[in-house]
């Protein structure tokens, strides 16, 4: 089985997005608003700062309260909006009750929406006219490109409608001329559909509920699913919606080292291609 090292086609693309941030006139910047103290949300936010100091992005963290208003919060994404250093924002999600997370992402101008969540930029990708790539089914598509797996013609199966994750997914596939399935929590034989899948993408959201059983053997699997796991010794370990070891599939991506380095690149990428659009205007 090939085992599809989405560590190594980060460590690529990063690479060649480096090399491009070096030759531009200035530096591009990504705004981070982080609202509230939720740990996972603290690591996946220290992940994309990290990232932005070493391909040299300016980052721009804004750190807000639990309890801040919807007021004070839309505030401080105008003032992100207005400011010319920052040309790609993401607000990480999800956001503490009492935020109105679709409010938060429609006050983000849709010329810095780094993640592609605006109705505007949501809009343009189902047009075919992308203003930016959604960060993780991109980082998909991406790992699938750099092992020459080709899905045009194929069977596709993608569990999940998320509107960051499955929806989009469905369409980048589509568009790559994969003949899409999307299956969901309403889904009857569930493993029926897995079965007859050349490519099944996994964005469930449930830690390790598929297994070798549920894929063909001549398929690809990816795993988007990510899952903190408690085992012996009060330590924990990463997971995904699959069984990884049981699989004995075309190839497929594993957790950790899969899907997951990709989406914070796809983000970098992002704000670098925002970058260079606002210097058309
Ligand atoms: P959501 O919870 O928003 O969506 C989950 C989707 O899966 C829903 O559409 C739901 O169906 C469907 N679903 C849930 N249970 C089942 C089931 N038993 N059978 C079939 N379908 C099911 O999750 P996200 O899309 O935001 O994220 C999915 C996973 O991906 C999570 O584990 C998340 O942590 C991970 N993730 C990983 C990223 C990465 O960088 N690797 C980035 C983003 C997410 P319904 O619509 O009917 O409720």
């Amino acid at each position: 089985m090939l085992i599809l090292d989405g560590k190594a086609v980060a460590k690529a693309r990063r690479e060649a997005l480096k090399q491009k941030i070096a030759k531009l006139p200035s530096k591009p910047g990504l705004a981070v608003v982080l609202v509230g103290e939720d740990k996972a949300s603290q690591v996946y936010v220290g992940g994309k700062i990290k990232a932005c100091h070493e391909l040299g992005i300016e980052s721009y963290e804004v750190l807000l309260p639990a309890n801040v208003t919807e007021a004070e919060l839309k505030k401080q994404i105008d003032r992100l909006n207005e400011d010319k250093n920052v040309h790609g924002m993401i607000v990480q999600l999800p956001l503490p009750k009492g935020i109105n997370s679709q409010k938060a992402i429609g006050w983000v101008s849709p010329h810095k929406d780094a993640d592609c969540l605006t109705m505007e930029n949501l809009g343009a990708l189902w047009a075919g006219q992308p203003r930016t790539m959604p960060c993780t089914p991109s980082g998909v598509m991406a790992i699938l490109e750099h092992y020459k797996i080709d899905v045009s013609g194929l069977n596709a199966v993608v569990v999940g409608r998320s509107n960051i994750v499955g929806k989009p997914m469905a369409h980048l596939l589509s568009s790559a001329n994969a003949t899409v399935t999307i299956c969901h929590s309403k889904t009857k034989k569930l493993r029926e559909h897995l079965k007859r899948a050349d490519i099944a993408v996994i964005a469930a959201g449930q830690p390790e509920f598929l297994g070798g059983e549920d894929f063909a053997k001549d398929s690809v699997v990816i795993d988007v699913g990510i899952h903190r796991t408690a085992i012996a010794g009060g330590k924990d370990r990463l997971c995904g919606d699959v069984r990884f070891s049981e699989l004995n599939v075309r190839a497929a991506t594993p957790v950790p080292g899969g899907v997951g380095p990709m989406t914070i690149t796809m983000l970098m990428e992002n704000t670098v291609r925002l970058y260079e659009l606002s210097q058309q205007h």
